[in-house]
């Protein structure tokens, strides 16, 4: 990974205009350090890694700023927990109910039913969250659309 890409969310935050503490910063690097979708508590023990003075709680309430900016996502993979990721792309999550590992995937031919179903009901599809469970046939290799192993 080269440094660009180490910054990337660092930079989305600083052009959302948010003030950035260095504790904020360590959250972003750790952000873009993370392939996955951490919850806080795990993030958290990626962040003390960078900056070993930042609590839990700051942590958290960080990712709600970060949220309600639109840098990061939620996700919610039903173990109870809010899971996070830098927001991108409209992608779907599918959760392996063997070892809850949550593989990514995107589909145009969900997106144009999801599209239909809603102008059916007189909508316009403006977006859309999906979990998809399941667990796999024999030993066959991930299909993931990005790097996945959680
Ligand atoms: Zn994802």
């Amino acid at each position: 990974m080269d440094a660009a890409m180490d910054e990337l969310m660092l930079q989305k935050c600083i052009d959302a205009g948010l003030r950035m503490t260095s504790q904020r910063e360590a959250i972003a690097k750790a952000l873009d350090q993370s392939f996955d979708h951490p919850d806080a508590e795990l993030l958290y023990k990626r962040v003390i890694k960078i900056d070993s003075t930042i609590s839990f709680a700051t942590i958290y309430r960080t990712l709600g700023v970060f949220e309600r900016a639109g840098l990061v996502q939620k996700v919610d993979v039903g173990d109870g927990k809010s899971h996070y990721e830098i927001a991108r792309d409209q992608h779907e999550h599918l959760v392996d109910t063997e070892n809850g590992q949550i593989h990514e995937f995107k589909s145009e031919e969900l997106t144009a039913l999801l599209s239909q179903i809603a102008d059916k009901m007189g909508f316009e599809l403006t977006s859309h969250k999906l979990e998809v469970y399941g667990k796999k046939h024999g030993d066959v290799s991930c299909r993931c659309i990005q790097i996945k192993v959680y």
